[in-house]
């Protein structure tokens, strides 16, 4: 007979992504109830600091009720309409203003959908469009960085450079390329400086341009600073020595934003953190800070202008979602902007940042922790079986994977990723809250040791 509990009737019914199956059928969901501010209560009651911000998404907590209101009054108002064919709603009308009002470099136009995935496939079609355009469609390769993340659809699962999102999937497409992850803690060579470490990954890059041919190379997908990946900050000189290599061989940049945009790193982009200057910018998550699905891709004036000509020459730019710009979605984000900025949730992001850093940087010393490393409200910290080697633990053993269950039992959400473990809590997180993150962070390492 089956039972009626949640536990049951989940796992009678729902395939849960990014999930070991077998496992779930024997440990069932822990099922999440209600959310107060940077806490979250399961149905028996236990309540959770949210240090990952749900993924890496509710950047203001969860019961911002300005983002509730700013939906229901849109809903009373327009709940749909569709954005194809001439046809507009005035809160993407708003949005897609003011990205372009506080996009890290000039852009152009916004073109929206409803996740990161949508917009870096949309991302990869705009570059194939461009490209044909200007009479070069043998320019069409893709370069992404192993530990990369971009999503999971096929396009973005392509680009995408860590091997179980590939697996069984027969991915990557062709024409999808990987380089060296930026890691210099992993990748590092022992007699190489950070500099010269980015030095040898422009070069790499510029070897592989090389070797495939310029003109068949048409864009290179990186995040700011990686997420999913482990919470890894690009090395010294890296994105400028990457940056001269794709001007040179007129590869474009696509900056993954979808985590980093919108505060997480200290400004409102990554981009402005880590000197980036993109042709083409994804960004989703904060930007309704996980209110309503919403992503958007922005793009530089360049690209508008040889679509445009292109679709002079064949007609209508045959792309788009049902639920791109969906007013809801967009009126939520118009709001989460101006708390953002009206509440300076932003500009509060270095000092938490400057709390929750000093107060993990020191775990470098414990015996599980091989590097400490992150800036804003994003870090990483990488768990060895070998300090000296750095050799992590053989993955059967998945030691960051009970940290991350002994740290949950202590009230804490974080989450392992690869050999790392990462914390990135909403951007409203309270002094005394992240406090409280570290002590059980360090109670549930030293658990585990
Ligand atoms: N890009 C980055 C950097 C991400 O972290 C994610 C999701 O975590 C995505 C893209 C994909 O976004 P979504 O899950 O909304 O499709």
């Amino acid at each position: 007979m089956l039972s009626n509990s949640l536990r049951d009737r989940d796992i009678a019914s729902q395939l849960h992504p990014q999930t070991n199956l077998s496992l779930h059928e024997k440990t069932g969901p822990v099922v999440m109830a209600s959310g107060q501010g940077v806490e979250i209560t399961d149905t028996n009651g236990k309540t959770y600091i949210e240090g990952m911000s749900g993924l890496w998404c509710t950047a203001l907590g969860l019961s911002e009720s300005r983002l509730a209101e700013a939906a229901t009054r849109q809903m009373g108002v327009l709940p749909y309409y569709q954005n194809f064919a001439h046809r507009a709603t005035e809160p993407g009308i708003q949005l897609a203003e003011t990205l372009l009002e506080i996009a890290p470099v000039p852009m152009s136009k916004v073109l929206f959908q409803s996740s990161g995935s949508e917009a870096n496939d949309t991302a990869i079609k705009l570059v194939w469009y461009h490209f044909a355009a200007q009479g070069r469609p043998e320019k069409r390769k893709i370069i992404g960085r192993n530990r990369g993340y971009h999503g999971t659809s096929i396009a973005s699962a392509s680009i995408t450079g860590l091997p179980h999102l590939h697996r069984d999937f027969h991915l990557p497409l062709p024409n999808f390329l990987h380089v060296t992850c930026p890691h210099f803690y992993r990748e590092g060579k022992p007699d190489e400086t950070e500099e010269q470490f980015s030095t040898r990954l422009a070069n790499e890059l510029d070897a592989l341009i090389i070797a495939e041919g310029p003109d068949t190379v048409a864009a290179f997908f990186a995040e700011p600073a990686m997420g999913t990946g482990g919470a890894v900050m690009p090395p010294k000189g890296y994105f400028e020595k990457i940056q001269k290599v794709l001007k040179k061989h007129e590869v474009l940049l696509i900056a993954d934003e979808v985590i980093t945009g919108f505060g997480r790193t200290g400004n409102w982009w990554g981009c402005q953190t880590f000197g980036v200057e993109p042709d083409m910018i994804t960004c989703a998550k904060a930007l309704t800070a996980a209110y309503m699905p919403l992503s958007a891709l922005l793009i530089s004036e360049p690209v508008y202008q040889s679509m445009k000509a292109q679709s002079e020459k064949i007609g209508v730019f045959g792309h788009g979602y049902t639920y791109g710009a969906h007013p809801v979605a967009c009126a939520v984000a118009n709001e989460a902007l101006r708390i953002y900025e009206e509440d300076g949730i932003i500009a509060g992001v270095a000092a938490k940042g400057a709390q929750l850093g000093g107060l993990l940087t020191p775990l470098a010393d414990h015996p599980l922790v091989g590097e400490v490393r992150g800036t804003g409200l994003m870090w990483g910290i990488e768990i060895v079986a070998d300090k000296v080697t750095r050799a992590p633990f053989d993955p059967a053993r998945a030691i960051p994977a009970k940290v991350q269950e002994a740290a949950f039992a202590q009230g804490l959400v974080c989450r392992a990723l690869g050999s790392a473990i990462a914390i990135a809590p909403p951007l409203v997180i309270r002094p005394d809250q992240i406090d409280a993150v570290h002590k059980r962070f360090s109670t549930a390492l030293d658990q585990i040791a």
